[in-house]
């Protein structure tokens, strides 16, 4: 059921006759009592919250960095650092602080303590607003006293991301204590019959909403079945200890990628288990009218009653921009418009699915709005359909639109508030989620509280559809990214286990140096003819292989999970980043060959322009077996150089279908030469031959040197210097400071330490982490990696593959033995027996040390494995010296929320790739262009704009275009 479609306008209901005037009589009556209701409460609300967001709504750069500030701010343990911390966000360039406030935030000495103080009081005062308390015991006067008002709940637990096993446990452990808890508690309660009732009968007094995402360390897309599954046995108990309590179980919907998992598993419950059950709908989702369809047809042939909480969505922005980097559909509507009609359109549909009688399939809908037009159309067709107003409840924000609610209430409606619990850390998110929800120029609350005309609020929105903004490299001719697959669609995700299914791998014969000398003899043959071959047929060849590696790119996957060991998603991306090579050398090539005029003198032509440098060899290594490959190949080949390729001993049959597709599009077999075979002979035979001109080489250190000393070595019959590009290894560091997010941090570590089993030049291998933040660190990175399935890269749920082969199997291992004398190991991740024989590759479970001095083996030696040093660092400047410590200059990472920290990084972090609050691993072909310096490489950048000048001499023709004192003007 999985599409991104818009439902089509055909399909859009008619409205009942009368049912707009109605609307619109209910959304008068409406407003003006929610103005009197209002009236009464602004006169004790005029409070520093209200001022805050009255600064934010004005200047939208003043509105960035308070809502930066107030989400580091839970981090800041002292007044001296919230006031280092704030003042360094309303230092950013652009921002006009609120006249008032510039005073205080320059004062020394005592008044800074002050003023963090009242800062501090404030932030956490307008928290509460929104979080009802820590726990349910601080939680549960608020929730007595809305009930005592008239008002239910649904209270939901705050929290951070749940990185690991432990911490699902603890949700799951705190979701039943919730249910039993209040379900104990609420008996006592007085009797409030609108809340207790619908138009069918009884209905759970306690309402608690739960999160999937919460009950499980990961969320493993590709793995539905098997994640639905787990979920399941997670949820069992929660659901039965919610049927014996007669607690109505709402599934909370979250991101768009986990909606088809949570729908299947919330069915799946409803089929297994006979609890009160509800789930969320979000009407930003252009799915939404489909998603509402497929609900209700389900409830119908089931017979079940549960409820559905309709709602527009919480997380837009992040649908937008994640979308748009994946270059996947945007899967939101892109305008409010859109949104609140798709809102109206599923109310219609839900209103129309509500059961009339006890045993009757059906749907109850629980309207989860703040806009009083959505609110009255709502209660007007459930008049039109002859419903009372029981059959339809009224879900609003712990927090917000207070005069709405109490509007509601009085007119005899059953509302119910969603409360949130939890700490004010966690709850940031949840926080700023409202601050900005409540200052979005979009916003309906925002208009309601300015002057605004009742026609406007109440005015009927309409779809506008607009088309999807989805970028697209075959649509633009911008260079745009090939998109990863999204596991989350069924059919993808089927295709890609079909694929690796079929496929099976040819053993290559190694060759000898006899064919060596064979292949540069006929690379030699065909130099200039292919120099002299249009660049643009070149570049048109490049993308056809593009072309040919898209259409086969699941079983190329499968070739690199069955070959290198790669997990799914890790193969998948090696074959997107192949079509990116491709597609972006080949733009890049046309404008590079395209000559260009320097200076602009009457009388002279100087055009620039370039020629292949002669015969490249490419030496790849096995770690991405078809993007480096490919990435140095075609480089090679679209600059003019015929090309002897020598992949490592690892992956040769990857590299062979590369060289099979380049022929197939269309380079010659004399211009592209497969030589399969070792490095130490024919690799170095290549490197020495005085024919051979250029050496593209990415592999390690030590081999790398070798090649730039050997090729260094000028003979007398040799036509030029020989060029070398050299990528080679790394020691990468990721700072953790005291203001960073840990739920990224500690992902965005794990991540990069442990992905492909620590086997990229770019993964993290040291962890340097500020003191204040040590211990949570390490624990929460500790129990990530506990979680981890370390197995079978052919099975979905595997993190963390095999190691390449028994070689370096040992070499880990002696390194690991070296740590254990060092320092101390806190994590070795065990695997079973039976895994182990069941894969027949060496497996090597993630292993974490710490006590990590900067002399020490393990933070100077790159290791090429899952092996993560700890570091502890006292303050942020110290942390990047010891980051800077290491010869290797690849990447480095940093998580900050200090905008201070940030741009230190940012000068003084000695790295060639420099990845801020992400990981250090994923690097894209044309926005992070990527290579080291020191001993990580020779400052090529790989993917980016200057990497093919790295294949070619540059020639300038100059012309004296002057004859006989006459000279063509200028162009
Ligand atoms: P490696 O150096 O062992 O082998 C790389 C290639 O060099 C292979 O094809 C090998 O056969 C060949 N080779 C070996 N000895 C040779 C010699 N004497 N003369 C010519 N060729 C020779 O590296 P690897 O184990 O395949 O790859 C892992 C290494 O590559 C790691 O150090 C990693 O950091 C590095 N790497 C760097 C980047 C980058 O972009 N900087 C990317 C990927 C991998």
């Amino acid at each position: 059921m999985q599409t991104t479609h818009s439902p089509m306008l055909a399909d859009v209901q008619e409205k009942p006759p009368g049912l707009e005037q109605k609307t619109l009589a209910l959304g008068r009556e409406l407003l003006s009592n929610v103005q009197r209701s209002q009236q009464k409460l602004s006169s004790v609300r005029k409070n520093f919250s209200d001022r805050l967001m009255d600064w934010a709504m004005s200047d939208p750069q003043f509105k960035t960095q308070l809502f930066r500030f107030v989400d580091v701010f839970p981090t800041l343990k002292s007044s001296t650092r919230i006031h280092e911390v704030l003042l360094e966000h309303l230092k950013q360039p652009g921002v006009v602080m609120p006249s008032g406030m510039d005073w205080g935030l320059r004062a020394g000495g005592l008044m800074k303590g002050t003023l963090a103080k009242t800062i501090s009081a404030n932030i956490m005062r307008m928290a509460k607003t929104f979080i009802a308390g820590e726990n349910l015991l601080e939680a549960l006067p608020k929730l007595k006293r809305g009930w005592d008002q008239g008002v239910a709940f649904s209270v939901d637990i705050l929290g951070e991301a749940c990185l690991s096993d432990a911490e699902a446990d603890l949700y799951r452990q705190r979701y039943l204590e919730l249910i039993e808890g209040l379900a104990d508690e609420v008996r006592w309660w007085t009797t409030q019959p609108i809340l207790e009732s619908d138009h069918l009968g009884p209905i759970p007094r306690c309402n608690v909403s739960i999160k999937v995402s919460s009950l499980a360390a990961d969320l493993k897309i590709a793995d539905f079945d098997g994640t639905i599954d787990r979920l399941y046995e997670s949820l069992q108990p929660l659901l039965h200890a919610a049927a014996t309590r007669d607690v109505l179980i709402n599934f909370d919907m979250e991101q768009f990628c986990y909606k088809e998992l949570t729908l299947a598993l919330f069915k799946k419950c409803c089929e297994q288990i006979d609890f009160p059950a509800g789930i969320a709908l979000q009407a930003y989702l252009r799915s939404g009218p489909e998603d509402a369809d497929h609900l209700i047809t389900w409830a119908r042939q089931t017979g079940r009653q549960f409820s559905v909480r309709l709602i527009k969505g919480a997380y837009w922005d992040y649908e937008v921009i994640h979308a748009q980097q994946m270059g996947w559909p945007v899967p939101v509507w892109t305008t409010k418009a859109d949104t609140d009609a798709c809102f109206e359109q599923m109310t219609s549909q839900f209103i129309g699915a509500i059961p009339r009688t006890i045993d009757e399939g059906g749907v109850k809908l629980a309207l989860g709005s703040h806009n009083a037009r959505s609110i009255s159309h709502a209660r007007a067709l459930l008049e039109h359909a002859n419903l009372p107003p029981a059959a339809i409840e009224f879900q609003l924000l712990e927090g917000m639109a207070d005069g709405l609610k109490r509007a509601l209430v009085e007119a005899n409606q059953r509302v119910r508030t969603y409360v949130p619990l939890g700490k004010l850390i966690p709850g940031m998110a949840y926080l700023v989620r409202r601050l900005l929800e409540n200052t979005s120029n979009e916003s309906w609350l925002r208009d309601s509280v300015r002057d605004v005309s009742d026609d406007h609020l109440l005015a009927a929105p309409q779809f506008t559809n607009t088309g999807m903004s989805h970028r697209s490299a075959t649509e633009s001719s911008e260079f745009a990214n090939e998109p990863l697959r999204d596991f989350s669609c069924a059919d993808q995700r089927a295709a890609f286990a079909d694929a690796l299914e079929g496929v099976s791998l040819t053993n290559h014969h190694f060759c000898s140096l006899e064919d060596a000398e064979q292949a540069v003899s006929e690379a030699t043959q065909v130099r200039h003819d292919w120099n002299r071959h249009p660049a643009d047929d070149r570049a048109s060849i490049l993308e056809r292989v593009a072309a040919k590696m898209k259409s086969r790119r699941d079983e190329l996957s499968g070739s690199i999970i069955l070959q290198s060991g790669k997990t799914w998603s890790e193969a998948d991306a090696d074959v997107c980043e192949a079509i990116d090579f491709c597609r972006y050398y080949a733009q890049q090539a046309r404008q590079m060959f395209g000559g260009q005029q320097l200076g602009r003198l009457v009388g002279e032509s100087n055009e620039l322009n370039y020629r292949g440098a002669g015969i490249a060899a490419v030496i790849s290594p096995w770690n991405f077996p078809l993007a480096i490959c490919t990435g140095m190949t075609g480089a090679a080949l679209v600059t003019g150089n015929p090309t002897i390729v020598k992949p490592a001993e690892q992956t040769t049959a990857i590299a062979a279908t590369m060289c099979e597709l380049f022929w197939e599009s269309g380079i010659p077999k004399s211009v592209l030469h497969f030589l399969p075979g070792e490095g130490e002979t024919v690799g170095d035979f290549l490197v020495r031959d005085p024919r051979v001109s250029l050496i593209a080489f990415t592999g390690s250190r030590d081999v790398g040197f070798e090649i730039l000393r050997v090729a260094g070595n000028m003979q007398v019959e040799q036509p030029g210097v020989k060029k070398v590009v050299c990528e080679m290894g790394g020691k990468n560091a990721i700072i953790i400071d005291d203001t960073a997010d840990l739920d990224e941090a500690v992902a965005g570590v794990v991540h990069s330490a442990f992905g492909f089993a620590g086997q990229k030049c770019s993964a993290c291998s040291r962890a340097i982490v500020v003191a204040d933040v040590y211990d949570a660190f390490l624990h929460r990175l500790m129990e990530m990696t506990r979680s981890l399935v370390v197995g079978d890269p052919r099975d979905p749920t595997t993190d963390v593959g095999p190691v390449i082969d028994q070689q370096a199997a040992d070499k880990i291992r002696r390194c690991i033995q070296i740590g254990r004398r060092e320092n101390r190991l806190v994590l070795a991740k065990h695997v079973s027996d039976g895994v182990r024989q069941s894969l027949e590759r060496p497996l090597i479970g993630p292993h974490i040390f710490t006590d990590v001095r900067p002399h020490d083996f393990l933070a100077r030696e790159e290791i090429f494995g899952p092996v993560l040093a700890v570091i502890r660092a006292d303050t942020f400047p110290q942390a990047l010296n010891i980051a800077n410590n290491s010869v290797y200059r690849l990447t480095g990472a940093v998580f900050s929320r200090s905008p201070a920290n940030l741009t230190l990084a940012t000068q003084e972090f000695q790295v060639g790739n420099l990845y801020l609050n992400r990981g250090s691993t994923g690097a894209s072909v044309g926005r992070q262009a990527f290579g080291g310096f020191g001993h990580s490489g020779t400052g090529t950048k790989a993917g980016g704009p200057g990497y093919l000048q790295h294949f070619v001499n540059p020639v300038v023709v100059t012309e004296n275009t002057m004859r006989c004192g006459f000279a063509p003007d200028l162009l």
